[in-house]
C-alpha cells in the first residue's frame, strides 16, 4: 500500500497545520550532516521503524487489535507474500499511524514513498520461507527471515509477558533495547497456538476478514480476551 499513503500524508499534514502543529524536521537538526540525502533517509528509516516497533507491540497487546493482527499470524506456511496477508483494518490503522508519525517528524512525501518501498521489500524477504540467518553482528543489525520466523513461531511469537518476541520490523535494535529480542536458531513451526486445538482463522481472504470481526464481537460479548 505505497501509493494511497501519499494523499494520506498530504491530508494529515494539512489538518495538523490547521491545528497549529508544524513538522519537527528532524533532518534539519545538524545542517550539512543530517540533511544529506542518505543520512536523512537512514534517520527517517530508523525513526519510522521505532514507530513500527511500538505499533507492532500494540497489535499483540490490545485484545481487539490482536484479533485483526491474528490474520497475519495464522499462516502456517511462510511465503514471500505472507507479508501481504493482513486484515484490511489492521493495514489501515497501521498505515495511518505511520503516516501520522512521518508527518510529525518531517518526512517529505516523495521520501515517504521511497522509505515505504525499502521497508516493504525487506519485510517480504523476512517472510520468505527461508532458513537464512545473517549471523554474527549482522543478525543484530537487520531483521533476518530467521529472526522474524520466531515471531511467527507457535510457543514464542505471541507468548509471555510481552505477548511475543522479535517485534522489530527492520532493525532488531528495538527488541534489544526493550528486551523482547530472541536470537535462538532453529526452524520452528509457525502459526497461533490455538490453531493446534482446531481454531479456524478462515481459509479464503474474505473468511479471514470476516472471522476476525466476529472474534472481536464475540470476545466483547463474553468479556474474554
Ligand atoms: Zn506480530
Ligand atoms: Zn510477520
Amino acid at each position: 500500500m505505497v501509493l494511497p499513503q501519499t494523499p494520506l500524508v498530504d491530508l494529515l499534514e494539512g489538518e495538523l497545520r490547521l491545528l497549529g502543529f508544524s513538522r519537527l524536521n528532524v533532518d534539519q537538526f545538524w545542517p550539512g550532516v543530517t540533511d544529506l540525502p542518505l543520512i536523512s533517509f537512514l534517520i527517517y528509516l530508523l525513526l519510522l521503524d521505532l514507530a513500527d516497533y511500538w505499533i507492532h507491540r500494540g497489535q499483540h497487546r490490545i485484545a481487539w487489535w490482536w484479533e485483526l493482527h491474528a490474520v497475519h499470524h495464522s499462516q502456517r506456511q511462510m511465503t514471500f507474500w505472507s507479508d501481504n496477508r493482513n486484515h484490511l483494518l489492521d493495514d489501515l490503522i497501521r498505515d495511518a499511524l505511520v503516516a501520522l508519525v512521518a508527518v510529525l517528524i518531517g518526512v517529505a512525501p516523495e521520501q515517504f514513498v521511497l522509505l515505504t518501498v525499502a521497508s516493504r521489500v525487506l519485510q517480504s524477504v523476512q517472510h520468505a520461507n527461508l532458513r537464512w540467518r545473517w549471523g554474527g553482528l549482522a543478525e543484530r543489525l537487520v531483521v533476518s527471515p530467521s529472526f522474524h520466523r520466531l515471531h511467527h513461531a507457535i510457543g514464542f511469537g505471541h507468548e509471555g509477558p510481552a505477548r511475543g518476541c522479535n517485534f522489530a520490523v527492520l532493525f532488531p535494535v528495538w527488541d534489544l533495547l526493550f528486551r523482547t529480542a530472541d536470537f535462538r536458531s532453529g526452524f520452528v513451526p509457525t502459526g497461533i497456538r490455538d490453531q493446534l486445538d482446531g481454531r479456524d482463522y478462515g481459509r479464503g481472504f474474505w473468511a479471514q476478514q470476516w472471522l476476525a470481526l466476529r472474534r472481536i464481537a464475540t470476545s466483547r460479548q463474553t468479556g474474554a480476551r
